[in-house]
């Protein structure tokens, strides 16, 4: 069992000569410039870090950290420039992040919030910039929960508040919307892994067409497996700008007070 971040730092670091961090697989050498499928090398990139004043509002304001390069290849997503050309944005000046969370803090963040992308593909990097951050810093660890069973004893040594998402409810909606048939089982697996050792979160976005095959199954499967969890049902999808397999349309407001209500019907804890 690792018992501190620089010992976590270490073990993270060799995941860089033949990266097994997530299920991808890829096994290439990052610390020699190969890159696998999120596009990233051994260096850790920040394309953005802002002061957020409405995450969950049990974090907020919370000092957002965004790293590039992602493991998933989501049709909705935002940030997609960052995520799929990681190596377009510089390497991370650590001396300016530590300054940022120092200057953060003294304007009222109540936790450093990483985020990407998806930030555990930068773990070795997140794990070095830790090292150097004061201990009394909570951290949020806003992460997809796409990545390998043995990453979690890292996770242990840092995060306070697990930021999850569940994204989808079955193989074939995970392949199509996210390039990853296997993500269901492996988010919910690291998800019960998360609930036992640091304070949890589940966030699922409301994807308009998406209430049978998605969100009931996402919902059922958390009221039998983590009762008890702290649910976060998201409306703020944004449909993409070209037609794919992901929702064209905004969530209607009908389709976010089905969900509400069968989140509640469930016995679920929504928060806000
Ligand atoms: S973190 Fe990147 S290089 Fe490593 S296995 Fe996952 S996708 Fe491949």
């Amino acid at each position: 069992m690792l018992t501190g971040i620089e010992e976590a730092r270490e073990a993270a670091a060799s995941h860089l000569r033949q990266c097994r961090l997530c299920p991808r697989d890829c096994r290439v050498d990052r610390s020699r410039g190969q890159t696998g499928y999120c596009g990233l090398d051994g260096q850790i990139r920040c394309f953005r870090e802002m002061l957020h004043p409405a995450e969950e509002a049990e974090l907020s304001p919370s000092h957002q950290v965004y790293f590039a390069g992602c493991n998933l290849r989501c049709g909705f997503c935002t940030v997609a420039e960052w995520n799929e050309q990681p190596l377009a944005v510089g390497p991370l000046d650590m001396d300016w992040l530590v300054g940022r969370i120092e200057h953060r803090r003294g304007q009222g963040a109540r936790n450093v919030n990483l985020l990407g992308g998806e930030p555990t593909v930068s773990l070795p990097g997140i794990l070095s910039l830790l090292t150097r951050v004061p201990l009394s810093t909570p951290v949020v660890l806003n992460s997809n929960m796409y990545y390998n069973s043995d990453i979690d004893e890292l996770l242990r040594t840092f995060v306070g508040v697990c930021l999850a998402d569940l994204k989808c409810g079955n193989s074939e909606c995970a392949g199509a919307l996210l390039d990853a048939r296997d993500y269901v089982d492996v988010a919910r697996r690291n998800i019960l892994m998360a609930s036992r050792h640091c304070d949890l979160i589940v966030r699922h976005l409301i994807l308009p067409g998406h209430m049978d095959c998605c969100l009931r199954p996402t919902l059922r499967w958390l009221a039998g497996a983590i009762p008890h969890v702290k649910l976060s049902l998201r409306t703020n999808y944004v449909p993409p700008a070209t037609a794919g397999f992901a929702p064209m349309d905004y969530p209607s407001s009908g389709d976010i007070l089905a969900a509400t209500n069968e989140a509640r019907g469930l016995g679920l804890r929504l928060i806000e």
